[in-house]
């Protein structure tokens, strides 16, 4: 069994905000837990570079498109340090040797199928969603996702014949073949493909796209429109039709074995990723994705991120300000599994100091400093089990299963959250054992086998939080596991975890 898992690629007419961040957090914790438990992972992000969104903003600022895409697309791949991101592959649709022969391979593929033709067009088009909208999708003449008005556009395009797969589709989603979660998102989709699909534009003129873009195979007067480009670097990454008929070894590892196929993607993208993409790959005769996860929106400061009203928050400037565990933290912690979540610094600071100073950090300073005060560091071996020493071992028990339901789940607040509970009950069990007064009981008389029970079973607690928390925030987690581990049979002196970020 295998778990291929991508983020969407974003445009690169700016630099990343933490709107983007987030999902990519989120899909570097899919990646990780599933790595945890012994599952063969890869895990994908990049860049789409070949849209009219980068030339136009490369125009703006008077650089040529491919300068304005290398700088820009730099600043996504380097995300991967500060937010601590353990993507296996990371593709760039205009600088990839491999996205060009496989755009064009799965071109073919439909063209084969007999499921494009071209035609005279007129629509409206909004550049920021590079996407053709019906009046009645409109919102008072504006895009929805953008607020701004469309412009007309007319040309002759080729067409893709999406309508031809309504009914597949629908029973692909409906049967749970292709499952898109939440099951709201999931009712969206079926509500899109019930009003009716209509075919759709799939390249534009070369002249619309000053030349930018993959060139339509066969027709040289038309660059593949950039959805259809963007969406298939999934298989193009895996080496589609890179190696002439026979399929790359990644492809078949990857996208062709009963694996699971996962993506990422934000609310704005859902058409593109749950009935566009699958539509295409029907097409092709290949495979679908298994799962679609939809998450929703970050807002800062109660509005839209947006970056032309300068609103964004910079993840890797914040990660510089206040460290990359406490940027991760809240992301996951905070951010809900349905509906849009409020971004501000305050929050950040007091979620982090709440949890990783005050929680994580002070339970095994506790811990160990405990362990050191009255057993030299060493761990004891627990030779009895009280009441509470078994409590906490039951919790523990139950702790990773209930991180895989939530995250099988899309639920990163319940995950953490079942971390979380791991120090309240560690905690519960101190004030219930209260070390130091059996270690009080100790002098002048025996050791206390109570004493060694509740320290044995709190520094195995402490180890399993840091266990737990690998996929969540892998630097501090190590730092937790490394404070438990005994080195030459004594647990290393305590220093605290994490600084607190409020004072
Ligand atoms: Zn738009």
């Amino acid at each position: 069994m295998s778990y291929y898992v991508t983020t969407t690629i974003p445009y690169v007419n700016a630099r990343p905000h933490l709107g983007f961040a987030l999902e990519l957090v989120q899909a570097d914790v899919l990646a990780r837990h599933r790595r945890s438990r012994g599952v063969a992972v890869r895990f994908l992000s990049g860049t789409d570079e070949n849209s009219l969104k980068n030339v136009l903003a490369a125009e703006a600022e008077g650089v040529a498109v491919q300068d304005l895409v290398d700088r820009n697309a730099a600043a996504f791949a380097e995300l991967a340090k500060p937010l601590a991101l353990s993507f296996d592959d990371f593709i760039r649709t205009s600088r990839d040797p491999r996205h060009r022969a496989g755009v064009a391979h799965l071109w073919a593929r439909c063209a084969e199928a007999g499921d494009f033709y071209r035609q005279a067009y007129t629509g409206l088009y909004c550049v920021g969603c590079e996407a053709f909208y019906g009046r009645d999708e409109l919102v008072d003449g504006r895009c929805p996702d953008h607020g701004t008005e469309p412009q007309e556009v007319s040309e002759e395009n080729w067409f893709f014949r999406l309508s031809r797969y309504q009914e597949q589709l629908r029973e692909l989603i409906t049967s749970g073949a292709l499952r898109v979660e939440p099951v709201s998102r999931r009712n969206e989709v079926l509500a899109l493909i019930d009003s009716g699909l209509r075919d759709f534009s799939v390249s534009r003129s070369r002249a619309r796209a000053r030349g930018w873009g993959i060139p339509v195979p066969g027709d040289e007067d038309q660059v593949v429109y950039v959805w259809w480009d963007a969406l298939g670097n999934y298989v193009t990454s895996l080496g589609l039709g890179g190696e002439g008929d026979a399929p790359a070894e990644d492809f078949q590892r990857w996208w062709a074995g009963d694996g699971e196929r996962v993506h990422l993607v934000g609310k704005g993208v859902l058409r593109f990723h749950a009935v566009y993409w699958p539509a295409m790959l029907l097409s092709a005769g290949l495979p679908l994705p298994t799962r679609v996860l939809v998450h929703d929106y970050l807002t800062v400061s109660g509005r839209k991120i947006s970056k032309s009203a300068g609103d964004v928050v910079d993840p890797a400037e914040l990660v510089a300000r206040y460290g990359t565990d406490a940027v991760r933290w809240w992301l996951l912690r905070e951010v809900p599994r349905v509906g849009d979540a409020d971004f501000t610094e305050e929050r950040l600071v007091a979620r982090a100091d709440a949890d990783l100073a005050d929680g994580f950090g002070n339970l095994v300073h506790r811990v160990v400093t405990m362990v050191h005060r009255y057993r030299n560091g060493v761990v004891p071996e627990a030779a009895v089990e009280t009441t509470a020493t078994a409590e906490l071992r039951a919790v523990c028990a139950r702790a990773a299963g209930r991180v895989d339901a939530a995250l099988d789940a899309f639920d990163y607040r319940a995950a953490a959250a079942a971390v979380w509970t791991l120090v309240e009950e560690a905690n519960r069990c101190i004030d219930r054992t209260r070390p130091w007064e059996l270690a009080k009981s100790e002098r002048g008389g025996a050791r206390s086998a109570a004493l060694d029970a509740a320290l044995a079973a709190l520094v195995s607690a402490c180890r399993q939080v840091g266990e737990e928390l690998r996929p969540f925030l892998p630097d501090a987690a190590e730092r937790i596991v490394e404070r438990c581990t005994p080195v030459g049979g004594v647990l290393p002196t305590s220093t605290p975890l994490f600084a607190k970020l409020g004072e």
